[in-house]
């Protein structure tokens, strides 16, 4: 029996909204008997994409999210529903039984990632259930991964070592979305943002940008270094939240800079001048 998972590959999302709208193809107006009832036409997302504008101008960058039913080991929303109205399968699917769960709104707010919608005109809980319709005749990825066109979506059987996502998962880089949850989640991430710190250096005798200018930070004995690009400008990508760096700028025959950057958000430091 295989157990079914997923890796969201962030890094690889483009934010095109294709899993979005195939999810909505699949469900809308389709019930299928035993595992779903149809998605309503209208404001329902079992797969989301969360755009998160990150940094400030110049500096900016999007961030996209897609958000799904996590598939949890230690499942709320199992054990907010009466009657065995929700149920994890053998294969680790979780499945909110279109029949039994009728009424039960109670299932909704159990779950802490928010992905289950109320279906007002069936007075019914829903969510993604992995397209478990498809795979149970003989299909390999749910519709939301076939129809990823950049490789974004991983799905697989995780008890299998030649899986694609076991190799991921493997690799030992994946993460939760929410770890504080401790759901076991069988949906993970990779390359999840975090914060960055960044900004222009210029030569102001010259007024030019500054080209190859050394830029270290560090916090705490750990120091990471680059260098300035023909722009001026530096990063430094991927850094914990809540951390307080010294960042030093150092070029040949100017007098070195030393800045403070706190990552309680994305950090552009502006123009710093030499
Ligand atoms: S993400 Fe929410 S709906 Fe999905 S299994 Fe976990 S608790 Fe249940
Ligand atoms: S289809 Fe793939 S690339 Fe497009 S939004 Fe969804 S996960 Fe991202």
């Amino acid at each position: 029996m295989a157990k079914y998972g997923m890796v969201i590959d962030i890094t690889r999302c483009t934010g095109c909204y294709n899993c979005f709208l195939t999810c909505r193809d699949e469900f809308c107006g389709n019930d299928y008997p035993g595992y779903a009832a149809a998605q309503p036409m209208a404001g329902q997302n079992w797969m989301r994409v969360i755009e998160t504008e990150r940094g400030k101008y110049p500096k900016v960058k999007v961030a996209y999210t897609p958000v799904t039913c996590m598939q949890c080991e230690e499942a709320p929303c199992i054990k907010a529903a009466r009657d065995n109205a929700v149920y994890r399968r053998p294969d680790g699917i979780v499945i909110i039984d279109p029949v039994k769960a009728k009424g039960q709104k109670q299932i909704v707010s159990a779950c802490p990632y928010r992905v289950i919608e109320w279906n007002e005109e069936k007075q019914l809980p829903q969510k993604c259930i992995l397209c478990a319709h498809m795979l149970d005749r003989g299909e390999k990825e749910p519709r939301c991964v076939e129809s990823c066109p950049t490789g974004a979506l991983v799905f697989g059987d995780m008890d299998d070592p030649n899986s694609a996502i076991s190799r991921l998962l493997a690799a030992g880089n994946t993460e939760s979305l929410h770890p504080e949850y401790e759901l076991e989640e069988k949906v993970s991430y990779l390359g999840l943002h975090k914060k960055f710190v960044a900004g222009t250096v210029i030569y102001g005798d010259k007024g030019e940008c500054a080209d190859g200018a050394e830029v270290t930070l560090s916090h705490d004995g750990k120091v990471q270094k680059t260098t300035t690009n023909g722009f001026g400008d530096f990063e430094f990508e991927g850094l914990p939240s809540d951390t307080e760096y010294t960042v030093k700028i150092e070029a040949k025959g100017y007098k070195p800079q030393e800045l403070k950057a706190l990552t309680r958000i994305d950090v552009y430091l502006g123009e710093i001048v030499l």
